[in-house]
This record gives structure tokens, sequence and C-alpha cells, in this order.
């Protein structure tokens, strides 16, 4: 089990006695103590747990700066999975008006957090599913989607206007 003071790599762990959670973006960090209640030991948290944490944590990402870990994993593996989801997904265009968002450097990164929560928790299954995906599969997603564009309110219109754009230059229309 990592502790206060080792260097356990990139990753997230979660504190044994209160639960908070450290986000590691940086092999060289040293685990400092827990934030929240200064316990020095930590357990490492899994990718289907993490799947799991990111869930309850919504709120946490609202107006956030996302971290560099799931800014990266979302920008390297998008239009993968997006390619694999097009025709069976019915939230399509909210998917691109985030993805345009994300893309764009006029917006503030602060204010990005939420958008790359979205996303990545639309990729995600990427790693943990086989190809065929049933479509049942996908009611979380719609949800974290559908909640994250409710939370941008008036920000995401004109993204949500360029997606149909979007999709014919890809050639995905
Ligand atoms: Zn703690």
């Amino acid at each position: 089990m990592p502790n206060t003071g080792e260097k356990p790599g990139k990753g997230r762990y979660r504190c044994t006695k209160c639960g908070q959670v450290v986000v590691f973006d940086n092999a060289s960090d040293t685990l400092p103590p827990c934030p929240k209640c200064n316990n020095a030991e930590f357990e490492k948290v899994g990718q289907e747990e993490k799947m799991d944490l990111l869930k309850t944590n919504f709120e946490d990402w609202v107006g956030k700066k996302p971290d560099s870990e799931s800014l990266n994993t979302v920008k390297k593996n998008f239009l993968f999975y997006f390619k694999k989801v097009i025709g069976i997904i019915p939230f399509i265009d909210q998917v691109v008006a985030l993805w345009l968002m994300l893309n764009d450097k006029e917006y503030p990164l602060i204010k990005k957090g939420i958008c790359v929560f979205a996303l990545l928790y639309f990729i995600m299954p990427v790693d943990l599913i086989p190809d065929t995906i049933p479509v049942a599969g996908f009611l979380d997603d719609a949800g974290i989607i559908s909640g994250a564009i409710a939370i941008y309110n008036k920000d995401i219109i004109e993204y949500s206007a360029n997606a149909g754009n979007w999709l014919k230059e890809n050639g995905f229309k």
C-alpha cells in the first residue's frame, strides 16, 4: 500500500481512513498526507472503480480545470471510439458539441472540467468492453452527456449549432 512520502507514480489514490481521493499526474510526485484527515495510508484506485468514482464525483468537475491525464485520454481516444458508436447512439450531436468545446482554444480551460468528464465517461468503455456494445450500456452515458450539456447551458449553443457541419466535414453524415 502506498504511504505518504512515497512516489507511487501516476494514478488515483484513496485515503484508507476518510476515502478522499488524490490524483497524481506526475510520476515524480511524492504522496502527501491526506488533505482532508492527514492520514498517511492510501490505496490505489483501479480502472473500473475509477469509473464509479468519476460518476459519483460529477459535481466535483463542474467549473474546474481538467487534470492533464484525463484531458489527454479524451484527446487521444475520442475519435477512435466515436467512429465505433456513431451508428448506434442517439445523442451524437450532444457528444460532438462537447468535443468541439473541448477543442476550442478560445473557451477557457478552467471551465472545461465537466466537458472532459462527460467525454471521458463516454469513451471509457473502449478499454473495458468488446466491440459489440449493447445499447443499454449507453443509458449512463446519455445521462452524463445531457447532464453536462444542461450545466453549460448557453455556453454550449454555438457548439451544438456547429455539430452538424462537423459531422459532414468529417464524413460522418
Ligand atoms: Zn483522509
